[in-house]
């Protein structure tokens, strides 16, 4: 097996579990590895630290899988892992009233670069490392014994897979092929799911905590859902007696199939309008006729994509927060949400600090959102912990 030796010093983090392995720390390569070969990481006077995925076109050169040197990254390696993340989900798996959720979430499950979530009967796969590519045929193997699919289906159409040097793929893996929209099931709500060409894998359960919780909120509310994708937050609003609904999306994609849920669930009766629009045009267009809401969620696409990208992304986290607390009723809640895994919660405060100042307004924090139980945060890699979000009373 080929061994990477690190710099002097550089052996720090890989001891205290953090899973990345920066290409500056490399200090020397004994063999030629492939990418995505699994290498032996060594410390600098070469006594062994950990096993992982290489790659020498990305900024991270290896992505560790397992720290004990006696372990054999086998067949029995990767099924031990799906099974471990499996169990770990066992509550989720049983519960009768949600069938959409996250069965494998990257390094926090010991698989770097590899996403598994579960609609329904099918799977959907993201593969976003080589590594995970070269051992493919094992994992879709492994996936169907432990889980028993109908279909799997491949959506590594991110863009993170560039920064490895893979080409993007989107295709039926095993089994058969999923239906145009399928139906799933979150927190008792049913939702139509395009898997082949829906944004992400298909749906955003990463929402699934925060929907309720904010909808215990939304009794006799009219709500505004700014960024409403398929209508998480519109639909348990409506669940919960919100007396009308404005969900806001620049997709066609989202705002149709809102509307199929709002069909499916026999929400029609429900006060709701859907507009597909940019949210930015749309509150300052909101802005100018007056309009006001109780209650504004802001659930924006990830602003900052890397660390490079946060002064950016900041001013824009900051002017759509400020355009948000202007369309408020005295004393209204907004829900405002960053999944940049580059933005942390202090600096997410600092930013809504910042537009309350310039829209003039008191806030008072009430509540914090997080991520899901089935999107673990290993505590040794506080960068898996993306989302987050504040529940604002906005005086
Ligand atoms: N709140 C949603 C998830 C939001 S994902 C849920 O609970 O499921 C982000 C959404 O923002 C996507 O649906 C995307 O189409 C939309 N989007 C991205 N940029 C936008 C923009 N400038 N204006 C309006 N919608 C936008």
């Amino acid at each position: 097996m080929v061994e990477i030796k690190l710099k002097k010093g550089k052996e720090k983090a890989v001891l205290q579990r953090h899973p990345w392995v920066f290409s500056g720390a490399v200090d020397k390569i004994k063999g030629k590895a492939d990418n995505g070969d699994v290498v032996k990481v060594l410390d600098n006077s070469g006594d062994f630290l950990a096993y992982g995925y290489f790659n020498d076109q990305s900024r991270v050169a290896v992505r560790l899988i397992e720290w004990n040197e006696e372990t054999q990254i086998d067949e029995d390696w990767y099924e031990q892992k799906i099974n471990q993340a499996v169990a770990a989900r066992a509550d989720l798996l049983k519960a009768e009233d949600t069938n959409a959720l996250r069965l494998i979430f990257s390094e926090a499950d010991f698989l770097p670069g590899l996403i598994v979530d579960k609609y329904a009967d099918f799977l959907s796969v993201q593969i976003l490392s080589t590594g995970i590519e070269k051992a493919k045929d094992i994992i879709i193997d492994k996936l169907c014994k432990a889980l028993n699919p109908t279909g799997i289906f491949d959506r590594s159409d991110a863009t993170a897979r560039t920064h490895e040097g893979i080409t993007a793929e989107n295709g039926l893996l095993w089994g058969e092929a999923p239906a145009e929209f399928i139906a799933v099931k979150e927190n008792g709500i049913t939702y139509h799911i395009n898997i082949a060409e829906g944004q992400k894998s298909g749906f955003y359960c990463d929402q699934r905590d925060n929907r309720l919780l904010l909808a215990a909120y939304a009794k006799g509310k009219s709500v505004l859902d700014c960024f409403s994708y398929s209508g998480g937050f519109s639909l348990n609003a409506m669940q919960n007696g919100a007396s009308e609904v404005t969900s806001v999306d620049s997709s066609a994609l989202a705002i149709e199939t809102l509307k199929q849920n709002i069909e499916l669930n026999k929400f029609v009766k429900h006060k709701h309008t859907a507009i597909q629009s940019d949210v930015n045009k749309q509150l300052r267009a909101f802005k100018e006729e007056g309009k006001k809401f109780d209650i504004v969620v802001l659930d924006p696409p990830k602003y900052a994509p890397s660390r490079s990208a946060l002064d950016r992304a900041a001013r824009a986290y900051k002017d759509l927060n400020r355009l948000g607390m202007l369309l408020l009723e005295p004393g209204g809640l907004l829900a405002t949400f960053s999944c940049s895994g580059a933005v942390d919660i202090e600096t997410f405060k600092q930013i809504i600090a910042w537009a309350a100042l310039d829209a003039g307004k008191e806030v008072q924090i009430i509540k914090q959102f997080s991520q899901p139980e089935d999107h673990p945060v290993r505590i040794s890699f506080p960068e898996g912990e993306y989302l987050k979000g504040l529940l604002l009373r906005v005086l």
